[in-house]
């Protein structure tokens, strides 16, 4: 088990560690208030866009766009990890590639300036990262809980066979810890859950949930950088992002970190990022409207049938 439990701390560190180590805080001395400023990476260590990107035989095949790299910690404000939380056919697969590049790329394919990534990987980490927001989303939300986390160690057991990561359980095998089973051995999953499910009390279920989520933390590692800028000296602190895939689970978690947490319109299911840390309901004027109309339509029709 411990071997287990260490594969995946090495993977999603705790968040007290990149806290430390990946976010400087610079004090403005006017106004006080706090401000989170993330450090640039060398230019080699930047993300490419896409051109041209198509699908083939069940691939997004892209040229990379190596005259236009960008930072992939500085893209957490465009948040890209929204747009492909919204992904909805292999088309809109293409414009995000296009857009932020290949959600991972070899040396190989970074030095040949193309590459491939698989749908059916492009789909499951969209799923896995959906999820983990959603689960995030409901934590102390009683009758969604059970059914978010369910939707999430599957979603996360999924995308582990889809790239066939060994061991094969991450999400899944904190789970079974903290049901103090032992991960190694075989289990139906789904028959599991179910059961447990069944007789779990609510404070059962959240300190899963919060055992789970601490630590598939998608926090990304930080690093400190000594360089000479010619004559002068510098030591840098630095986030450790090494492709796109990590970077938008980074975001998840820095959405968090920013207290704006990335949001679900309870009207139309699309993720979006609301402009203040003040919880919304909807992503727009539209759905917020859509949804108060049918409540009052609903209601007239309740109070037409009673004074039938
Ligand atoms: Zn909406």
């Amino acid at each position: 088990m411990s071997e287990f439990v260490g594969w995946i701390a090495s993977r999603r560190p705790c968040l007290k560690n990149s806290l430390v180590c990946t976010h400087i805080l610079v004090y403005d001395c006017i106004d006080m208030q706090v401000r989170y400023h993330i450090d640039s990476r060398p230019i080699e260590y930047r993300w490419y866009r896409g051109k041209e990107a198509s699908i083939s035989k069940e691939e997004i095949i892209c040229l990379l766009d190596q005259q236009r790299p960008y930072d992939l910690a500085q893209a957490y404000e465009k948040g890209p990890h929204v747009d492909l939380m919204n992904l909805s056919c292999d088309q809109d697969w293409v414009a995000f590639v296009n857009r932020w590049g290949p959600l991972w790329m070899s040396g190989i394919e970074r030095s040949q300036g193309r590459s491939r990534t698989r749908l059916e990987w492009c789909w499951a980490f969209q799923r896995c990262l959906k999820s983990y927001a959603r689960l995030l989303e409901c934590f102390g939300r009683p009758g969604l809980e059970g059914h978010r986390l369910r939707d999430f160690l599957n979603a996360s057991e999924d995308e582990n066979r889809v790239r066939g990561r060994k061991p094969p359980a991450t999400a899944t095998v904190h789970f079974f810890v903290a049901l103090q089973l032992d991960p190694a051995a075989q289990h139906n999953f789904d028959e599991e859950f179910k059961l447990w499910l069944r007789h779990a009390s609510q404070p059962d279920v959240r300190r899963v949930i919060a055992d789970v989520i601490k630590f598939v933390s998608f926090a990304a590692t930080g690093c400190l950088v000594a360089e000479w800028q010619g004559v002068r000296p510098r030591i840098a602190a630095r986030l450790t992002l090494d492709s796109l895939d990590e970077a938008l689970e980074w975001m998840v978690w820095n959405g968090y970190w920013m207290k704006k947490p990335q949001m679900f319109c309870q009207e139309c299911q699309r993720a979006f990022r609301p402009e203040s840390a003040h919880p919304r309901k909807y992503c727009s004027y539209d759905c917020a409207h859509r949804a108060t109309d049918r409540a009052w339509h609903k209601r007239k029709r309740a109070m037409e049938k009673k004074g039938e």
